[in-house]
């Protein structure tokens, strides 16, 4: 659509200056008028109060992030090949994709496509459409995923809980073929990853690289992982050598797969699965005096947004008090948040409460973030969920 028949989005006076540093977001309260008609998702353009173009955007009349800025650049238009382009793009940054890799092709506005989620597991291809501008443009998504990737398997896990903000339904679709667990070899342990009904896209592609530093650290120690899900750090933890990985989650589900997976690898006597409460069982261990050389520390979200933050630390710090407990002397904890509502320093004061609390001396030896699959732009911090400390006790 030619820019002159595109809706203007009117920024108030001031207002322009976080897009104009590179931010993607225009916030409804930022919006003065807005001429022409546009619906849900729709390109607008963007203009701050002297009439200057900022560039175009996919409107979202429901959100308090009520514009994502597709491109500053207002000549171009915002059509399939748009969108071809920069999908080609953010999946030929990955580089080389092996046969059986799990891997993020797309990680939204820091792949500068607001909204949008693409995973590939071996030949499955997972999307996740979570704002209004990406949802508009969903079946010229999906026809170019099958053009350039040619999976066997397109699902759609559109089930997050950001949508309903966007004003759009919860979806779980299969595009195309036949939706069946996925099986990818991470560092050489191979898992199934349930698309269909497993978290996120199926697997928490994002702590790849944690994984593999654990099991660089794993030989000879007792292991610990609290909130394993399907056990992601626990085989690696066999792997790399473990003696024994005792492992916890609430999910059953998530335990019942993690089983599965560790026979498949060929080393379910290694581990010890427990359904339970994380901090009931952590307070469980600290009354028995049981002690771990090696602790992972991957809890839900506490904090899904600022308003939560002061919960969170509650949580966050009782947690790694716990954890750092039942760490024996010598031994590694690696922690980790993904509460976007927690900063790196505030993570690192949390656990400074936590290490005086529990009366340990811990150092730090490395600061810990997500894979580079999941990137986050330098003018836009929310990329930037993931937060871990790799601690070892005095
Ligand atoms: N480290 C994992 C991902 C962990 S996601 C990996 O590498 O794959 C967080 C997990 O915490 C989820 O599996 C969820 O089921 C679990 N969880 C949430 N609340 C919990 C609680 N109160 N006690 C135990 N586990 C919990």
């Amino acid at each position: 659509m030619a820019v002159a028949e595109l809706a203007v989005l009117r920024l108030k006076a001031e207002r322009d200056k976080s897009l104009k540093a590179g931010h993607p977001w225009v916030f409804s309260g930022a919006i003065d008028s807005i001429k022409g008609t546009a619906q849900a998702g729709d390109t607008v353009l963007v203009r701050n109060d002297s009439g200057q173009a900022l560039g175009l955007a996919a409107y979202s009349p429901h959100s308090q992030i009520a514009a994502r800025l597709w491109t500053s650049d207002s000549t171009q238009d915002i059509n399939a090949d748009f969108l071809r382009q920069r999908l080609k793009a953010a999946i030929a940054r990955r580089g080389p994709l092996s046969p059986e890799q799990g891997m993020r092709l797309v990680h939204a506005e820091s792949d500068y496509l607001p909204g949008l989620i693409v995973d590939r597991y071996a030949d499955t291809v997972v999307t996740q459409i979570l704002s209004a501008g990406a949802e508009k443009w969903r079946d010229s998504i999906h026809d170019i995923l099958l053009g350039e990737l040619q999976p066997k398997v397109l699902v759609e896990r559109s089930d997050v809980d950001v949508r309903p903000l966007e004003g759009l339904e919860s979806r779980i679709a299969t595009h195309h073929g036949k939706a069946e667990p996925a099986e990818i070899n991470e560092h050489g342990v191979r898992y199934f990853v349930d698309v269909m009904q497993g978290h996120k896209t199926g697997f928490y592609l994002d702590q790849s690289a944690n994984r593999l530093l654990l099991q660089q650290l794993a030989r000879g120690k007792r292991v610990l992982n609290a909130c394993c899900y399907t056990g992601g750090f626990s085989h690696a933890a066999a792997l790399g050598g473990a003696s024994h990985i005792t492992s916890v989650d609430s999910s059953g589900q998530a335990l019942d797969n993690a089983r599965r997976i560790a026979e498949h690898n060929g080393h379910a006597d290694k581990h010890t699965w427990v359904e339970a409460d994380v901090f009931e069982f952590l307070r469980g261990e600290r009354d028995r005096a049981k002690q771990y050389d090696l602790i992972v520390l991957d809890p839900p979200k506490f904090a899904p947004t600022a308003k939560h933050v002061d919960k969170a630390a509650r949580a966050y710090k009782d947690i790694n008090l716990l954890g750092m407990k039942l760490l024996a002397a010598g031994g590694d904890l690696l922690s980790f948040s993904c509460s976007a509502g927690v900063s790196d320093d505030l993570f690192y004061k949390i656990l400074a409460g936590s290490a005086r609390d529990a009366r340990a001396d811990m150092q730090v030896l490395a600061r810990l973030t997500a894979h580079h699959d999941h990137p986050a732009t330098l003018h836009f911090p929310e990329g930037h969920y993931l937060k871990g400390l790799h601690l070892r006790k005095w």
